[in-house]
């Protein structure tokens, strides 16, 4: 049986809500979106969403509402303090899709779960940034009531290419973890070599030359690879957030990790230095330096 269409709500519209949204759209899901600052929303406005004036106009007559905010202090403001969980209908899905960590996820679920019992709580984090996020080719680290996954199947297809169940709430969030400590390690690894290879006098083509094709280079360190040799450091995702999920990993059990908290450490000078809102990339550009 074809599931029906729901309505759909996305609260956070920075890199990546505004794309999830533009892809709902492009799947004929109706969408109402709301952001902090309006302006973010224009976009999106213009592809079709309807723009709603607060948190509540906007989750009150839908099926699911996506938050997509930066951290678990954001997603407690709009579940809290600006009343989306009173204002959500009964039976709806909330699915929880910014990165919030471990210790977030199990604080705002049993939050959800005491005021709203009638709401079913996902913790669905993504893998993936800006570009697989406008294609809508994201993965979903899905966790949560089976009883939500009809009505949510719709908009997770929509903005990814593939959905991962994996258990009760919390797992999501686990693999979230786990994936981005994997992105940590490749980033570093892709900064350490090609600042050494500076170092040495070769450049970043004859790097990606040498290893194309070869089993060291993700399809991730590829693109970063090409990306860098191009000078191109704007962000896909950007340092500061990076390093937001590097912390949530020590935070949920790397806490003992000594290289992962070194990572962090040198990560944060380079923060320090204002280059936070770049692409991850720019590790690389501060070791070359
Ligand atoms: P972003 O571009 O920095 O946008 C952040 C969003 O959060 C904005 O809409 C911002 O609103 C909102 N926000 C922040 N604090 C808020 C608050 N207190 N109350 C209400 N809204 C608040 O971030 P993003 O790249 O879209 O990332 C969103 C989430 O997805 C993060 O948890 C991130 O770790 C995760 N993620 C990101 C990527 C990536 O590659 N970018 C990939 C996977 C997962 P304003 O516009 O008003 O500031």
């Amino acid at each position: 049986m074809t599931p029906r269409t729901p309505r759909l709500a996305v609260l956070g519209l920075g890199t990546m809500g505004r794309a999830m949204a533009a892809s709902a759209l492009r799947h004929g899901i109706p969408t109402v979106v709301w952001n902090r600052s309006p302006d973010a929303a224009r976009e999106v406005v213009e592809q079709g969403a309807e723009l709603a004036p607060s948190v509540t106009d906007a989750v009150e007559e839908v099926d699911v509402v996506i938050t997509m905010v930066t951290d678990a202090a954001a997603v407690e403001e709009i579940a809290v303090e600006l009343g989306m969980l009173e204002a959500v209908r009964p039976e709806s899905v909330w699915a929880q899709m910014s990165t919030i960590g471990v210790e977030g996820t199990t604080r705002i679920a049993a939050m959800a779960t005491r005021t709203r019992p009638d709401v079913h709580f996902l913790d669905a984090p993504v893998s993936g940034s800006k570009v697989p996020a406008e294609q809508g080719t994201l993965v979903i680290f899905a966790s949560g009531s089976e009883l939500a996954r009809s009505t949510v199947e719709p908009v997770f297809d929509a903005v990814g290419r593939r959905t991962v169940w994996l258990g009760p709430v919390g797992l999501g969030s686990r693999m979230k973890v786990v994936n981005n400590t994997l992105l940590a390690f490749s980033a570093e690894g892709v900064a350490n070599s090609l600042a050494l290879a500076h170092r040495l006098g070769l450049d970043a083509h004859s790097v990606r030359d040498a290893f194309e094709g070869g089993p060291l280079l993700s399809t991730w360190m590829a693109g970063k690879l090409s990306r860098i040799e191009q000078g191109e450091y704007s962000p896909e995702f950007p340092l500061t957030l990076a390093l937001k999920d590097v912390r949530l990993a020590l935070d949920a059990g790397a806490g003992r990790f000594g290289v992962l908290a070194a990572l962090a450490g040198e990560w944060q000078g380079i923060v320090e230095q204002g280059l936070g809102d770049e692409d991850v990339t720019v590790v690389t550009r501060s070791l070359q330096d």
